[in-house]
């Protein structure tokens, strides 16, 4: 597969980095192999930093994804994973976990070319999907059963059993860790398993493919169907998966979660969030301004728990949202894979059109809306970091999921204020409080409607900490002991004695 580089990004590219594209294809992975996609969508595979194609790849047909479903249902029926001792499955989760590892910095290079994040944080999203895998890997030996109480002339038992063959739909901003919390847990409990990455984002699922099969899991139990939405709506509709776990807007987990009522397959959604982070007159300020700051421009603020939404004491405002901008002026705009670069582009043309859109018409509704540092004169998909006070509680760019470098800001008058305007967002994923009085901290985190509060921090990911929504933001918990329930199913065995 030949792969078109600006000469500026080839320089960046440490040497080999893409030479395994060659082989794997970028094609659907059915029951150990490549194959050649029966489709004629074509779906290019885009640098974002640049606005350079790549190389282009076939989407996943319908027919494709049957095939991929019924190649997970042999190998969960024939017991080649569903039936290994635990620990088996134990050893070979953690042999991808080294194998990962050991190729994390390919990877992270590979991650930041195709999402445009910069380095440093493709890194962190291997360490991340590492560590998850390690820690589910444990948990192939621990789901332990129970026995009963039931009147004494019965031996009842309930025990944990795999649901069968699970599918994963995900998004294209964190591709590696967010398909790491359902596939890992899934394999750990014996379950196999279809994954239908974004289309913006298919690189380092292919490679992890690859890696899965070296770490000898067997062929069929991972299979992979690269493509767009129809290819989604194949997978969330196929009547043989027992369970779809997807990450991804709202509005789409809304047709995943129709879809899947056809079938009656258990469903689980993380999907967007427009978080608030509360400060407080009593806050300690400068840890305050970096929580803010590591909310909003972390991965340019395509997070789905971005803490778009700064909500400050009326008293402090100003000299906030001046202290903020001047540390903002300190982040380097550039591509993904220069070591310098803080801040990356937007992930496509569109996602870039959207935010500007939305930012104009904030603009245009009389918000004040400041940028500080000046996006490259380059043709990437850049957008500067950009603050907006003089909001409107309501108003859209206060309201919608913008996925983008854009932070809104509305004084509060006192505790009350500050939680009615918390909770008056139609999601509820994460909040953040910062405050240096205990007992505000505990009266406020129990009002916020979300699925995390983070105090005095934020944006604290680990693979022991329960995560997802409440409200838009979907249902379901990953990570954590929460994935127990999500990917087993409880068998009662009653014994007549
Ligand atoms: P998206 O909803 O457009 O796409 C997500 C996935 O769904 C992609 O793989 C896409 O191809 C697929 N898809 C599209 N249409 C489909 C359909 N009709 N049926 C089935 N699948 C379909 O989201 P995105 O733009 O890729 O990602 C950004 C969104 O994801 C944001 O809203 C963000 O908040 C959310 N997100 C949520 C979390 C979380 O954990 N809560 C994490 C990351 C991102």
């Amino acid at each position: 597969m030949t792969v078109q580089l600006a000469p500026e990004v080839r320089g960046l590219l440490l040497p080999g980095t893409l030479d395994w594209l060659d082989e794997p294809p970028l094609s659907p992975y059915i029951g150990g192999t490549w194959r050649t996609p029966r489709s004629d969508t074509v779906i290019d595979v885009v640098d974002p930093g640049t606005g350079q194609t790549l190389t282009t790849y076939a989407a996943s047909s319908a027919e494709d994804v049957a095939d991929a479903v019924a190649a997970a249902r042999t190998a969960f029926d024939d017991g080649r994973w569903s039936e290994l001792d635990p620990e088996a499955r134990e050893e070979r989760l953690r042999h991808l976990a080294d194998l990962l590892e050991a190729d994390a910095g390919t990877i992270a290079q590979v991650e930041a070319l195709d999402t445009g994040k910069p380095l440093a944080e493709a890194r962190l999203d291997i360490a991340e999907a590492v560590a998850v895998l390690r820690y589910y890997a444990g948990w192939a030996t621990k789901a332990e059963g129970s026995v009963i109480p039931a009147p004494r002339c019965f031996l009842a038992t309930a025990t944990r059993e795999p649901i069968g063959v699970c599918a994963a739909i995900t998004p294209w901003n964190y591709p590696l860790p967010i398909l790491m919390y359902k596939l890992a847990p899934a394999l750990a409990f014996g379950n196999t398993f279809v994954a239908k990455p974004s289309e913006q984002t298919v690189l380092s699922t292919a490679y992890l493919t690859e890696l899965c099969a070296a770490a000898g899991i067997p062929d069929g139990v991972v299979n992979v169907v690269p493509g767009a939405g129809a290819t989604g709506a194949a997978l969330a509709a196929s009547p043989g998966i027992d369970k779809i776990a997807f990450t991804g807007s709202t509005r789409t987990g809304q047709a995943v979660m129709r879809a899947a009522a056809g079938t009656l397959t258990r469903v689980s959604l993380e999907l967007g969030g427009k978080s608030p982070q509360l400060v407080f007159a009593d806050a300690d300020i400068p840890a305050a301004v970096d929580g803010v700051m590591a909310g909003i421009w972390t991965n340019t603020g395509q997070v789905c728990v971005a803490g778009s939404r700064l909500l400050v004491d009326r008293r402090l405002h100003d000299e906030f949202v001046t202290e903020l901008l001047d540390r903002t002026r300190d982040l380097v705009i550039g591509h993904g894979l220069d070591p310098a670069t803080t801040l990356g582009p937007l992930i496509s043309r569109d996602q870039r059109d959207r935010v500007t859109a939305l930012v104009e018409r904030a603009a245009a509704d009389g918000a004040d809306v400041r940028t500080t540092a000046p996006a490259p004169g380059r043709d990437g998909y850049f957008v500067p970091p950009t603050v907006v006070t003089r909001v409107r509680p309501g108003q859209s760019i206060e309201r919608e999921e913008v996925f983008g470098p854009v932070l809104t800001v509305l004084p509060f008058d006192d505790e009350d204020d500050a939680v009615r305007l918390a909770n008056s967002s139609p999601y509820g994923l994460a909040s953040a409080v910062w405050s240096t009085d205990a007992s505000r901290v505990h009266r406020v985190s129990r009002r916020l409607r979300a699925g995390t509060v983070w105090v005095n921090t934020y944006g604290v990911f680990h693979p022991t900490l329960p995560f997802g929504g409440v409200k838009a933001s979907g249902f379901g918990r990953e990570l954590g002991s929460a994935a127990v329930e999500h990917y087993t199913e409880l068998k009662t065995t009653v014994i007549g004695l």
